[in-house]
């Protein structure tokens, strides 16, 4: 059986109760929730019985033990996770805008995962997977962009396989070696994740179609393309399929991506055929959003059959 590793931030997420401008006034919150893409990636992954492990880091305080035992009880290797004597966990604070824009702060680059180094038990952890799951945002300091790279490169010379969601945030962005690392990673990824418009940011081609065709003929075997309440598509070679998204209450969107991805992935390994796969992400990406808290709404295998049955094949 595959084994799914990610590499990443950790953070608690804490949410402001009422829309609005940033955080320049005293608002109600509520949290913290566990979170952090690739942790939210994981969760949902480990959810649905597939093996996998995230290596991160976290602050011996309450915000780290909040995820540690989330990602313990939904079934991740957390050996993986240090947690430093003297670190504080990672946050987000985030305050949907009127408009459903996002206004976050983050503390990640100055928190317990802003330094990601690798021990022997940590690359003899990546020896044990056979997948490399590849978030964007978890490119964000020097150390954790080597982290990743090695990852990559370790299981690709294993003969195992890379996905990548490029998952940015303007916030970061401009993070030092990004850019670079962006394009390194897409040099060897398998599975290539995009939401919407960053699809463009890899390709000089400017219609969906032709950025597909150029991406598809540098070694990618398979896009898909996510797209919020609108559904998604995959592509290969040979194949275009789109879906509608099922009708839900959205509540919170955040994690919707992660956990599309974290379902896509998880049986595009099994070998499960893309229409499929592309359902069963479909479907956990839109229970993603019916519950308030990025990792909350990770659904079960048998969560998902229920989505699919009631509402038909999306
Ligand atoms: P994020 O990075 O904020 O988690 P994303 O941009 O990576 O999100 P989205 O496109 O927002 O990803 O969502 C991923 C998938 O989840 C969509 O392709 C769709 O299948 C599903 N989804 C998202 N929002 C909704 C919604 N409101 N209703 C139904 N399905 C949704
Ligand atoms: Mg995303």
């Amino acid at each position: 059986m595959s084994k799914i590793l990610t590499i990443g931030e950790i953070l608690v997420e804490i949410v402001a109760t009422r829309r609005g401008n940033g955080f320049r006034e005293a608002v109600p919150l509520i949290g913290p929730f566990p979170s952090g893409a690739p942790a939210i990636f994981i969760d949902q992954v480990g959810k649905l019985g597939q093996k996998c492990a995230i290596i991160s880091r976290v602050g011996d305080d309450d915000f780290g033990w909040v995820n540690i035992n989330r990602l313990t009880q939904d079934g991740v290797d957390v050996s993986g996770i240090d947690v430093l004597q003297h670190g504080t966990t990672g946050s987000a604070f985030v305050r949907y805008r009127e408009d459903g824009g996002r206004a976050f702060v983050f503390n990640i680059r100055h928190s317990a995962c802003g330094q990601i180094d690798l021990s022997d038990k940590s690359l003899a952890l990546i020896d044990t997977c056979t997948h490399m799951h590849v978030m964007g945002t978890a490119l964000y300091a020097p150390s954790v962009i080597t982290s990743i790279l090695t990852a990559v490169e370790r299981i690709k010379a294993a003969g195992g396989t890379v996905s990548f969601d490029p998952n940015l945030r303007p916030e970061i962005l401009d993070s030092p070696g990004m850019h670079e690392a962006l394009q390194t990673v897409l040099s060897m990824t398998d599975l290539f994740m995009p939401s919407g418009e960053e699809l463009f940011l890899f390709a000089e081609a400017k219609t969906e179609k032709d950025a597909v065709e150029e991406l598809l003929a540098r070694n990618i075997k398979a896009i898909v393309v996510k797209r919020g309440d609108k559904g998604a598509s995959y592509y290969d070679d040979d194949t275009r399929i789109d879906l509608d998204s099922y009708r839900v209450e959205e509540v919170d969107p955040t994690g919707a991506g992660d956990c599309f991805g974290a379902a896509f992935v998880t049986f595009w390994l099994q070998g499960m055929n893309p229409a499929e796969v592309l359902r069963y992400a479909n479907a956990a990406g839109a229970r993603a959003v019916t519950r308030a808290g990025p990792m909350e709404g990770a659904s079960t295998r048998a969560e998902l059959d229920a989505l699919i049955q009631a509402q038909g094949n999306g």
